[in-house]
């Protein structure tokens, strides 16, 4: 079962309304998705995290090395992959077409196998997965604040168990705005912190101090994610756990974060760390190292199932009688290409995600949006 062709499509949407994190602003959803053929016209998708253009260029690149090779020996493919872009691109963006094109090959053979990729991964643990809202961003208005509270109101009121908000704006008005926001939703849900690495240190510290009273499930990307030593300082001084890993990339980038004890929680993106051959060598290292592992999950429901198949096969570590129900992350930002780009569409019944029972992915990429949102060249 050879592979027969690899076609690479961007899509992009203009946004109602930009919004802000504490680096820039997003005007447009664009993604790049991949879809793999076989000889025997079976086929599968995958999606590239990272900037879309790139990912499609960089599958173009691997391209000349993979046609040809066994579908179903997606390591064989990856390793190939992996050492033809070693010498120029040990981390980053390149990563990202490896992972897109990683996914769809598990894709193809979850359905030459006639079993959901949970399944070929060795099993899923767990039959529904308990997602967090990721929202509450910023945007350019005169009652921020009080609009956050409404959004995260709203998501309380969907019924999610977990919310995520960003902070970054500065030290005084991430306390006023977490300490509301926790004051509205009450205990009985949780809240998670996201600065997209805003702060240095010593201000990383500043706001621990002032949230560590309000029980914050964890702070992501503290600091840059270039200072190892920084997360683990971070962590020594807080009691609130510390999360990230979505600026990372393979087990290699992943074990520098482990050996420095940097996280509490690590959040390897499957469309960039690797793909799901990857991340599953992750997260046993990850367990290896006693570090939990929720994945950074952003994009289409390409992305989305590829990280439900992952996280219902996760170990819970340690095990007990109750585990801990993993978490997902699901982004609640304004997003047609995640919402409507897939079939079937992802379904939130009680505050939870039901694992996907199909062949492989359990998808299928709805070609009349793919049309309507294709960047033509
Ligand atoms: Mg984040």
């Amino acid at each position: 079962m050879k592979i027969l062709k690899i076609e690479s499509f961007v899509v992009s949407q203009t946004l109602e309304e930009p919004f802000y994190f504490s680096q820039w602003e997003y005007k447009t959803r664009t993604i790049c998705l991949v879809r793999v053929t076989a000889d025997d016209g079976t086929y599968g998708w995958g999606e590239g995290y990272g900037p879309a253009n790139l990912v499609k260029a960089g599958i173009k690149f691997f391209n000349q090395y993979i046609l040809g090779m066994d579908a179903l020996e997606h390591e064989v493919v990856w390793q190939q992959m992996y050492l033809r872009s070693l010498d120029f691109a040990r981390r980053g963006v390149l990563l990202a077409a490896l992972s897109a094109i990683d996914i769809a090959l598990w894709d193809i053979k979850g359905k030459h196998y006639g079993l959901p990729i949970s399944a070929l991964m060795g099993g899923r643990k767990i039959e529904k997965i308990k997602p967090y809202a990721t929202g509450l961003y910023f945007t350019r208005c005169d009652a921020l604040k009080e609009k956050l509270v409404d959004e995260a109101l709203l998501y309380k009121e969907q019924g999610f168990k977990g919310i995520k908000m960003k902070v970054g704006l500065g030290i005084a008005k991430d306390v006023e705005f977490t300490k509301a926001i926790k004051r509205a939703i009450g205990d009985d849900v949780e809240l998670m912190i996201d600065s997209n690495h805003a702060y240095s240190l010593k201000e990383a510290m500043q706001l621990c101090n002032r949230l560590e009273d309000l029980g914050i499930s964890w702070f992501e990307e503290p600091v840059s994610p270039e200072h190892y030593s920084g997360y683990r300082q971070l962590r020594e001084n807080t009691s609130i756990p510390i999360a990230g890993g979505e600026c990372e990339y393979l087990r290699y980038g992943f074990l520098e974060l482990f050996k420095n004890k940097s996280v509490d929680i690590a959040q390897p993106d499957i469309c960039a760390a690797g793909g799901l051959t990857e991340v599953k060598r992750i997260a046993a290292m990850a367990n290896t190292f006693g570090v939990e592992l929720v994945p950074h999950s952003w994009g289409t429901g390409v992305a989305l199932h590829a990280a439900m198949h992952l996280i219902s096969n996760l170990d819970s570590n340690p095990g007990r009688m109750y585990d801990a129900e993993p978490w997902m992350e699901l982004d609640r930002t304004e997003n047609a290409l995640r919402d409507i780009m897939v079939e079937p569409l992802i379904t939130q019944e009680n505050g939870y995600l039901k694992v996907p029972n199909l062949p492989g992915l359990g998808v299928d990429v709805n070609e009349e949006m793919l049309e309507k949102y294709l960047v033509k060249e």
